[in-house]
């Protein structure tokens, strides 16, 4: 795996093999045949599902630097006329993770020749990243336990910037998010007869104002939030019927996990007065949380100089990304950063029916990655990074 028409073959192999979240067993397998030519001085397989690590270890003891991809495609189709189109018709890369896994794989085989000068590389495949489970199932596997990164990155490919553009910052880098959802239960009635139920109608109505406003209302000026509604359901489409039950769900996101937490809390609660005004039963949930992704200073020292390396030029965004990203699990346990590499300015948008991966970015992405691994090996461990430092 070295010349640019191998990593394209790769990568094009992964995207027509691409499996939905938590189910990526063909995809797992192909990349385990794969790294075992590579002769990694480890490799382990099955974390946190389809998860799988492969180790390349230096000839001294130095800092252990972990790099994450993703495994997992999203529902949506490909264009039926893609040349290498998903082979299952539901489920495509939509994401760029085909690429991601192929540059990842693409380090292994530059790793496979030169190991590190010292500490080890762990080149992490990561299931399940979309529903935001992946990163703290592999995290809480025990098989995971005792890899011990001293750094972890990931990197994200993002259209609209130019293609091979590093982009990166210091603090928080991709926003938390959570899915708030609240059932109510009245009780069902003729239409005829809408006093002799308990229809969770206004309440519903109410709850949709309510959870819209708490944005400009709770929270200062200066700090990032957004309450989404996203799905809102009385009943079901019977005339003769007045409703017993409905449901409200929201996507709750900001910059920081504690105004997120103060987010979810207050809607909970809002919710909770109101279906109590109705005389309602009310349960909530949270679905999908993702924590957001905070940068380590230090982290994003070694990304700017491997990117220095790479003849890759640089970009820092003022503000955090608004999206969300699993790999907040990493950096919320080790010092670390989530990068962007730019898929160029007329790339389609992740997740859109029409994006494809720029084969043009695997090249560039694992230069990058290479030269990342040497700055991070070859830097003196920082005191506090054993153990969770933070
Ligand atoms: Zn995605
Ligand atoms: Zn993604």
């Amino acid at each position: 795996l070295r010349e640019p028409a191998e990593f394209q073959e790769l990568r094009r192999n992964l995207h027509r093999l691409a499996e939905p979240s938590g189910r990526e067993e063909q995809t797992a397998g192909l990349l385990v045949s794969l790294l075992r030519g590579f002769d990694p001085d480890e490799l382990r397989t099955g974390l946190g599902g389809y998860g799988i690590a492969a180790v390349f270890a230096g000839p001294e003891e130095g800092p252990r630097v972990l790099i994450r991809a993703e495994l997992d495609a999203l529902p949506i189709p490909d264009p039926p006329a893609l040349d290498h189109r998903s082979e299952d018709p539901d489920t495509a890369h939509k994401c760029g993770h085909d690429g991601h896994m192929a540059i990842l794989a693409g380090l292994a085989g530059v790793l496979s020749k030169s190991r590190p000068a010292q500490g080890a590389a762990i080149l992490l495949f990561q299931p399940a990243e979309e529903t935001g489970q992946g990163a703290a199932a592999v995290l809480g596997d025990p098989d995971y336990g005792d890899l011990s990164p001293d750094m972890v990155f990931a990197l994200h490919n993002l259209p609209g910037y130019p293609l091979g553009r590093v982009v990166v910052r210091s603090g928080p880098f991709a926003s938390a998010s959570v899915g708030l959802a609240v059932s109510l239960t009245g009780r069902s009635a003729h239409a005829a007869e809408p006093e002799r139920g308990r229809s969770p109608a206004l309440a519903v109505s109410q709850i949709i104002q309510a959870w819209s406003s708490v944005p400009q209302e709770l929270v200062p000026l200066h700090v990032p939030s957004k309450v989404t509604v996203i799905h809102a359901r009385v009943g079901g489409p019977a005339f003769g019927t007045t409703p017993g039950e409905g449901v409200v769900m929201a996507t709750l996101r900001a910059h920081e996990d504690h105004v997120l937490h103060d987010l979810a809390r207050h809607c909970a609660g809002l919710a909770e007065g109101i279906a109590r005004a109705h005389g309602l039963e009310m349960s909530a949930g949270e679905v999908e949380p993702f924590p957001a992704t905070v940068n380590d200073p230090s982290a994003v020292d070694h990304v700017r100089r491997a990117a220095g390396k790479a003849g890759l030029a640089v970009e820092e965004p003022d503000r955090p990304f608004g999206w969300s990203e699993d790999f907040g699990h990493f950096t919320a346990r080790r010092p670390g950063a989530l990068f962007g590499l730019g898929a160029g300015v007329d790339c389609p948008a992740l997740h859109h029916p029409s994006y494809d991966f720029p084969d043009d970015l695997l090249v560039p992405g694992v230069r990058l990655l290479t030269e990342l691994v040497r700055e991070v090996v070859r830097s003196p461990v920082s005191p506090g990074s054993e153990g969770d430092a933070r």
